[in-house]
């Protein structure tokens, strides 16, 4: 049998990276068993799943490359046949009718549990129990005649051919319910999988609070879709070995829900962010080089000279797109601003600017003005000045491009030239002396 494995997401406008971890997870799934991979639109709730919720969801998942089979389903256009389950399990005495609370408001239709322990083998839990006595029976139909959660998303499930139901273990105790429907429906019960909840460095369920949360956040942020896709899926999951940085293909083909860690997966945005600046390194240099341009021209800045050598310096320490513009305007212009910190840190000593005088010195009479003609400069000034590295190199960093940290100091010194870099020294020293 084909799997059939679906993302049932409530549009909010917003998409959780739970969510969407979810939907990786099914997708994944789905690829590595060569089975199909649905959407459901669970847009049942009117004012939420608005038409822009909507739109925001299939963005966020055509993004992702989370590119589903078959036309989605909206559940908001089968409630006839919700509500018509609903009666036939009403006939079948599965369910009764009730006028809860008594407020004479009309009936609602419940579901009978059918009084016996149910159990079941979750795909990533194992096998779960719960006892008959701690099971209630549950509204199915409001008093004001719509269905709830739970005779839609059963019902949706058994329409769609779901043979294997993935989703956030939030849902475990619905799983009791939604088990007893189907037998109750006479529908085959599909295979359960709940993933681990996603959780902050304090174990709690990681929220906005936390820090980014939707998918559109990371989108604007500049982190590459591919990154998040990659990220996410280790979000509960391995591949059982040292891999982290994989490809699409890779993921599909180690992708098992019996190697799915039923523990709290902590999201870590540095790792994301580690994440992302690997899949900068992997870039061809020429689509590095590319987005670079396309991201410094939002301000105007074009590279100029020594782009190769820019770019080659560069791809190493850029992690995600927004660094371009803060990472390498210095490169651009000689209109960069200072970092105020790091100016009060290391140019507020009078002798910083009688050292950096001296380096000017020393760096106009070096001839060729190559990396390792610099590097080699320097080094014999720290050392037979008997000075510190700590001392002199960061205040020449931040006069040569305003910044404390960045790519090694004597290939930026090279790549920017001796006139630029004495012209800058000097502009500093002028500045802040
Ligand atoms: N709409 C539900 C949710 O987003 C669906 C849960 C499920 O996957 O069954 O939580």
């Amino acid at each position: 049998m084909t799997t059939r494995t679906r993302f049932a997401p409530s549009p909010t406008g917003h998409v959780h990276i739970g969510n969407m971890r979810a939907a990786v997870f099914n997708w994944l799934y789905a690829r590595h068993t060569g089975g199909q991979f649905l959407l459901r639109v669970e847009d049942t709730d009117r004012e939420r799943s608005t038409p822009e919720a909507i739109k925001t969801l299939l963005e966020a998942m055509d993004w992702l490359g989370l590119n589903y089979d078959e036309t989605p389903l909206y559940q908001s256009t089968r409630m006839n046949v919700h509500l018509a389950a609903a009666e036939q399990l009403l006939a079948s005495g599965h369910a009764y009718k009730e006028d809860k609370g008594g407020t004479g408001q009309g009936e609602c239709i419940i579901f009978k549990m059918p009084g016996t322990d149910i159990e079941f083998t979750d795909l990533v839990k194992g096998t779960l129990r719960k006892s008959a006595a701690d099971m209630a029976d549950f509204v199915l139909v409001r008093s004001n005649g719509t269905p709830v959660f739970h005779l839609a998303n059963v019902l949706d499930d058994i329409e769609q051919k779901i043979t294997q139901v993935i989703r956030g273990d939030d849902h475990v105790e619905n799983t009791f319910r939604h088990i007893a429907m189907y037998k109750a429906l006479g529908a085959p019960v599909p295979q359960f999988a709940h993933l681990p909840m996603i959780v902050n460095a304090q174990g709690k369920p990681y929220s906005k609070r936390d820090g980014d949360a939707f998918v559109g956040d990371f989108q604007t942020k500049g982190f590459f879709a591919d990154a998040l896709f990659n990220y996410l899926a280790l979000l509960g999951w391995s591949p059982g070995d040292e891999r982290e940085v994989m490809t699409r293909d890779e993921m599909i083909a180690a992708f098992d829900l019996s190697t799915v860690r039923s523990s709290p997966a902590q999201m870590d945005l540095r790792k994301l962010l580690w994440m992302n600046g690997e899949y900068v390194r992997a870039m061809r240099p020429v689509e590095f080089a590319t987005m670079c341009r396309e991201e410094l021209r939002t301000i105007r800045l074009e590279i100029g000279e020594n782009a190769a050598a820019i770019f080659a310096l560069m791809q190493e320490r850029i992690k995600i797109r927004t660094d371009i513009i803060p990472a390498m305007t210095f490169f651009c212009t000689d209109d960069y601003e200072y970092d105020e910190k790091a100016v009060e840190k290391k140019l507020s000593k009078p002798e910083i600017f009688q050292t950096l005088e001296k380096i000017a010195g020393i760096l106009e009479g070096l001839q060729p003005f190559d990396a390792e003609t610099v590097n080699k400069a320097l080094h014999d000034f720290v050392e037979q000045g008997g000075l510190k590295f700590g001392d002199v190199m960061p205040p020449l960093r931040i006069a040569v491009s305003g910044q404390q940290s960045g790519p090694d100091l004597a290939p930026v010194l090279a790549i920017l030239g001796k006139d630029d870099v004495l012209a800058r020294i000097r502009k500093t020293i002028a500045r802040f002396s």
